[in-house]
This record gives structure tokens, C-alpha cells and sequence, in this order.
């Protein structure tokens, strides 16, 4: 790829995840490094903002810490093996890093939100979309949420595991442009450079190459769980919903902002395919279909000619049992599937809201839901226009 089409891709992130790792985030584990913080707190902010000429930009931050922060307080020297004592040091630190984002966000003037995940949110659809549309609603208020993984309640099955795929998770749910993963280490070599004097710097490639996966060997610093590898990983999936993943070093100088403005000062991996249609193509290719919704000839001509979203108001029919974040079929008049997308409400909820207009929602759910039966986002048309 030639330095310029890294430059844009780099440049036309509008949406961007970033993911900073323990070890930099407590300064090797000795406690919350203060002035890093605070220096990634104020680049985010100029680029929220989009200063200079900059268009403005939406940020999430995925930070880890949490355990090593809490093992700081509890005066612990080693890391405890035993589950209840990791996640007693989770809950301990994770008070600091909040509180430590919060006083480093505010002082630039931006407000921000704690948010806990844990895998078992991600993977079950409907916990899925209540945590998109929470982030989705973060950042149209201008809040910049602070994601880590719920350490204090996990078990092995819910774990993520390591915050590297955590943020490839999330930028996966708010359909990320690019995931920034900030580390000790400049990017991805060839071989081990501190072994091999052959060894070159990949300053960018396909992610999902598998050639990386045999480049990434062993683990990094002993502070965090993830090593080389895990950012590979997760940088195949964030391309699965289309984003780009840059490992770089987290104590370069403007590392944030000069990404943003188009220096490829780490590894850039690119995603082969575009957001929205590797989306699209998730839903064209969900097979499971729960139901389906039968709409009327004007809502058939929005969706298909228009691209709008599906409202309450345009649906004349459901049948099958669905629920909140299952694909369904979309209808026309002749029975003919005309799309497919995530429902909004369930297929209870769906009869209640036939013919129905956006406003009255509130009034027969008894809790105001979003708008639309279908956002247009996660809707694809399976019949071309005729
Ligand atoms: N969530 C863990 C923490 O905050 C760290 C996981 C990781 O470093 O990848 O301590």
C-alpha cells in the first residue's frame, strides 16, 4: 500500500477506538502514570473537537489497568493466581482509572462515562445492541466513554481475556473507522528484532494477512496479557465490520494526533473490506431468520429508492417470534422479500406497533425505544430495485 492511501486511511477516520495497555497505563505497573494519561486525555479532546483544520472526530477509549492499579493499592508485589483476588484488584484499581480519566477529561473540558463489558454482553445479541445503542447515545452527546472489561464479575466463560481484543469487540459494535492500539513496543517486525538483525518494520499491511500471525511471536511485557500477537488477532477482528487497526508506541510524542493527520508512525493494518458493507454483508448472510414484517407499498419505495430506515408506521404485518436484535425479513405487499435487517423491538411488540406512528411508541411500550422498527445502518436490501 503506498504511503499515501495509509495517509487516508488514517485521515478519513471519523469514528475511532483507543486501546491503551497496563503496562503503560500504570507506568510498568508502579502506579497510574499521571502525565500519560493525561497527555492521550488532551489529544483526544483536540480531535473531538477538530481542531486545526480537522474535521471533528468521535473517540472511545478501551483502557486496561485496573488489576495493576489495584495491586499498586493492595500493596500486592505479585500477581495473585487466584480469581477472587485478581478481580478484588480489578474492583480496587478500577476505581483509580476512572476517577484518574475523569479529572484528565474534564480538565480539557469533555465529559466522559465508565463503561464495564464483559463478553457475555457482546456475544448475546440483544445485550449487543443495548450496548451499541448506549455507546451510539455516549457519543452523540459528545461523551467519551472509558471501556475496560468487568473484571470484578467475570468467569472464564464471559472473559474477553485481554483488552487488545476487547477493543477490536468494541470497535466491531460501534462500527469503528480505525482501532488505535497503544503500546510498549513501536508496531509489528518481521522477525524478533532483538534477535535477528534481518528483521524490517512492517509499516503496513492487509490485516487478516496470516503471514502476521507467524511475524507476532511471543508475549511482550509481563504486566498485561497481551502480546503481539493478540493485536494481530484483534486487528483481523476489527476488520471483520470494517475497521483499520494501527499498533503504535504509546509514548510517542502527539501519537493520536499525528495518526489522525495522516503519519503512519506504527503498523498499519488495513482492513480489506469497507464498514458498511462488511455489515451488510453480516445481515445479507444471516440465514437465521426468526420472522418476518410485511410493509406497505410507500415504506417499500422509501426503503428500496430512498434508503431510509423502516418505521413502525410503514408495517402492516409480523408473523414468526422474534426478538430485540434478531434479523428478520422485510416484506413488500406481494410477500416478496424486499430486505433484511436487526429488529428493534421484538415480534410482541412489532404487532403492537403495526401502523403506528414513531410517537406514540412510549405510549403503548410503556418505554420510549428508538424510532425506527429497523435502522437503516443495519438494514440490506435483498431484492434490487424493479
Ligand atoms: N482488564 C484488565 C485490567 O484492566 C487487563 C486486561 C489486559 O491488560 O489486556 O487490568
Amino acid at each position: 500500500m503506498t504511503q499515501e492511501s495509509s495517509a487516508q486511511v488514517l485521515r478519513q477516520a471519523r469514528r475511532i477506538v483507543v486501546k491503551v495497555g497496563s503496562s503503560l497505563v500504570t507506568n510498568e505497573g508502579r502506579g497510574l502514570d499521571e502525565a500519560a494519561i493525561g497527555e492521550w486525555c488532551r489529544q483526544m479532546a483536540l480531535l473531538e473537537r477538530g481542531a486545526d483544520g480537522q474535521p471533528p472526530r468521535q473517540m472511545v477509549m478501551v483502557s486496561s489497568g485496573a488489576i495493576a492499579e489495584g495491586m499498586k493499592r493492595l500493596g500486592w508485589a505479585q500477581r495473585p493466581r487466584e480469581v477472587n483476588e485478581l478481580q478484588a484488584a480489578a474492583a480496587v484499581g478500577q476505581m483509580g482509572l476512572a476517577q484518574m480519566y475523569e479529572t484528565k477529561l474534564r480538565e480539557q473540558g469533555l465529559r466522559s462515562a465508565q463503561v464495564l463489558l464483559t463478553h457475555a454482553d457482546l456475544a448475546d445479541r440483544e445485550r449487543y445492541l443495548n450496548a451499541r445503542s448506549t455507546l451510539m447515545t455516549l457519543l452523540q452527546h459528545q461523551v467519551l466513554p472509558v471501556i475496560n472489561e468487568n473484571d470484578t464479575v467475570v468467569t472464564d466463560e464471559i472473559k474477553v481475556g485481554d483488552n487488545d481484543t476487547l477493543g477490536a469487540l468494541v470497535a466491531n459494535l460501534i462500527e469503528a473507522d480505525l482501532l488505535v492500539i497503544l503500546t510498549d513496543q513501536r508496531g509489528l517486525y518481521t522477525a524478533d528484532p532483538r534477535r535477528d538483525p534481518r528483521a524490517e518494520f512492517v509499516h503496513t499491511a492487509r490485516a487478516g494477512d496470516p503471514a502476521l500471525e507467524r511475524m507476532a511471536g511471543g508475549a511482550g511485557s509481563g504486566i498485561g496479557t497481551g502480546g503481539m500477537l493478540t493485536k494481530i488477532v484483534a486487528a483481523r477482528r476489527a476488520a471483520g465490520s470494517g475497521a483499520s487497526t494501527v499498533i503504535a508506541w504509546g509514548r510517542e510524542s502527539d501519537a493520536l494526533l499525528r495518526l489522525a493527520a495522516g503519519e503512519n508512525i506504527g503498523t498499519l493494518l488495513v482492513a480489506p473490506t469497507h464498514k458498511t458493507q462488511a455489515r451488510k454483508q453480516w445481515i445479507a448472510d444471516h440465514l437465521q431468520l426468526r420472522g418476518a414484517v410485511t410493509v406497505d407499498a410507500g415504506a417499500a419505495t422509501k426503503l428500496r429508492d430512498a434508503g431510509k430506515s423502516l418505521l413502525p408506521i410503514g408495517m402492516t404485518q409480523v408473523e414468526g417470534e422474534f426478538s430485540r436484535g434478531d434479523v428478520i425479513a422485510i416484506r413488500d405487499v406481494a410477500g416478496l422479500e424486499l430486505a433484511r435487517g436487526l429488529a428493534n423491538y421484538s415480534s410482541g411488540e412489532a404487532r403492537l406497533l403495526c401502523r403506528r406512528p414513531s410517537g406514540d411508541i412510549q405510549g403503548l411500550l410503556g418505554y420510549s425505544g428508538e424510532p425506527e422498527m429497523v435502522h437503516r445502518d443495519n438494514l440490506v436490501l435483498t431484492r434490487a430495485a424493479q
